[in-house]
């Protein structure tokens, strides 16, 4: 890999602590690598828990005035960020693909303008706040909400999109007026610290947006506990952010808990089965599966089922492997070698119990462009068919290029099957039939049920999961909620000093 993609720009180290960077204090180092072929791009000395409390104190230092910027400033602010992230785009992109092995096409077209119009929206919805109208509900007294900001949220966030993760976390909590400390994913820290640059370059006060790189354990449950962090936002796996629940719990700190996912994508039988079979390949595929809403488990009622899989498979086997910075490259490697043998082991484990493999399920030599992907993560786009509701495959979360196909009988058995494990993120129905449509929406346990498509987002709407995927919403005015806290104040309007409710102790005295 081009070693120049990075560069000299973390020699002062990768802590953004106070509007600069600075080196962690920890005795050990991490190597961000590039999954492609295992090449270093930036050796990271890991931030110790005293890194973690100095981060702490620049948040909370900042928090007073920030928190009293009027929202006008707040917005300036983030205009004038979503300005340089697209002025940076270029840059953003290189270093995303280097430290994740996306394709650049993904980062270039999907991450980097996503994170664009996030900030860009959120600039605007920070003179949007809502709440019920003043008025004098009890007839005595006038009542009013104020959404005031919480403190210092502490955030911590997963490898899979780290600069849209970055931003999911840090734009509605400044926007709000809180200040934030962020711990990404030792694996992927880059990108969410060129975040952090581009806030302090776009008149963010220093202390307002901190980030730290460090270990889960160390770091983020130091980050998570302390006492001075009012809020904890998270984004990752179901059983870490339990364990992130039980710590904060210990200080009653606010939780936001973004989770896995196992979405299911239903398709009817009156279905355009093109556009199901198309819309599969790309939403299970997307960013190699690594998507917290990626179909995952593909229930196609029995007359279009032969269909559905011999399309989907076919288009599989298409699908171009190799250069992350080639262009015409379809699909990068996952994330690291642990996380292609993690994939590698469910589908052997499925193999073993009788599954067919209807495409892929092996780690590819060589790439569409000669590249040799052997020091590399990559695993081909794998179908699997022939298998029960209850097998792992069908149950866990794989987090890798692997569609699972099952054939239903009734639409109620479809709409059964799809709730039918522990994770409720998103879900996608196919049909052309709209009162099919229109109960598949209602009945899916799912944050978000697309008809006859599945995966776009919009910062306009709130993303966020049901039952094991976690509560609360990331994007959108929803997002607030969360990163706001609601006062009432009621304030009397009679100036009687015995007043009519005081007879509950004075009686008619
Ligand atoms: P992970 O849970 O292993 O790690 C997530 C983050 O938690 C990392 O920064 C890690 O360092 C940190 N961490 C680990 N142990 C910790 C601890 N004890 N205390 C505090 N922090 C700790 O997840 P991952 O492997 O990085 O990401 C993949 C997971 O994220 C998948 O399960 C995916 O579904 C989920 N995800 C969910 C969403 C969503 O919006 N619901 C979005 C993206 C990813």
């Amino acid at each position: 890999m081009d070693q120049s993609i990075v560069g000299t720009r973390f020699d002062a180290g990768a802590q953004f602590v106070g509007g600069e960077l600075r080196e962690g204090t920890a005795e050990n180092t991490f190597d961000v690598t590039n999954p492609a072929d295992g090449s270093l791009v930036q050796r990271v000395r890991l931030a110790s828990t005293g890194d973690v409390d100095a981060a702490v104190a620049a948040a909370r230092d900042a928090f007073p005035e920030w928190s009293a910027a009027t929202p006008g400033t707040r917005a300036e602010a983030l205009n004038k960020l979503a300005g340089i992230l697209a002025e940076q785009a270029e840059d953003l992109a290189r270093v995303e693909s280097a430290q994740t092995g996306k394709p650049i096409r993904l980062t270039t077209e999907f991450d980097v303008p996503g994170t664009v119009d996030n900030t860009a929206f959120f600039a605007g919805a920070a003179r949007n706040l809502e709440g019920k109208a003043t008025g004098e509900y009890s007839g005595d007294h006038t009542s009013s909400i104020r959404r005031e900001a919480i403190g210092v949220v502490g955030s911590i966030s997963p490898w899979n999109y780290p600069l849209q993760m970055a931003a999911w976390k840090i734009l509605p909590a400044v926007a709000a007026g809180n200040t934030i400390v962020l711990k990404p994913a030792e694996l992927t820290p880059l990108t969410s610290l060129m975040f952090a640059q581009a806030c302090t370059a776009a008149g963010i006060p220093d202390g307002v947006v901190n980030v730290i790189t460090g270990s889960g354990r160390s770091a983020g449950e130091h980050l998570i506990g302390h006492p001075d962090v009012s809020m904890v936002s998270f984004t990752g796996s179901t059983g870490v952010g339990i364990r992130v629940g039980e710590v904060a719990v210990q200080t009653v700190k606010r939780t936001h808990l973004e989770l896995g996912g196992k979405a299911p994508f239903v398709v009817f039988d009156d279905a355009d089965l093109d556009a199901a079979v198309n819309g599969a390949v790309a939403g299970s595929l997307i960013n190699t599966g690594q998507d917290c809403t990626a179909a995952t488990r593909a229930y196609v009622q029995r007359p279009l089922f032969d269909a559905f899989v011999a399309g989907v498979a076919e288009l599989f086997d298409q699908v171009r492997l190799g250069d992350p910075f080639n262009p015409q490259t379809d699909l990068g490697p996952l994330v690291s070698l642990r996380q292609r043998d993690s994939v590698a082991g469910f589908v052997e484990r499925a193999r073993g119990y009788g599954a067919t493999i209807a495409a892929g399920g092996y780690a590819p030599e060589k790439g569409h462009d000669g590249t040799d992907l052997t020091l590399g993560a990559f695993y081909r786009p794998t179908l699997i068919t022939g298998i029960a509701q209850d097998a792992e495959v069908v149950q866990s979360e794989i987090f890798g290029p692997v569609l699972v196909v099952l054939p239903f009988d009734s639409d109620e058995e479809g709409l059964r099957l799809a709730n039918d494990t522990p994770y409720g993120l998103a879900a996608s129905a196919w049909t052309r039939d709209v009162y099919r449509s229109l109960r598949a929406t209602r009945e899916i346990k799912a944050g978000c049920v697309w008809v006859n498509d599945h995966i776009p987002i919009i910062s306009d709407m709130p993303h966020g999961g049901y039952k094991a995927s976690g509560y609360g919403k990331d994007m959108s005015q929803y997002a607030f909620d969360e990163y706001t806290q609601v006062k009432h104040v009621m304030q009397d309007i009679t100036a009687i000093a015995r007043k009519d409710w005081h007879r509950t102790i004075f009686g008619d005295r």
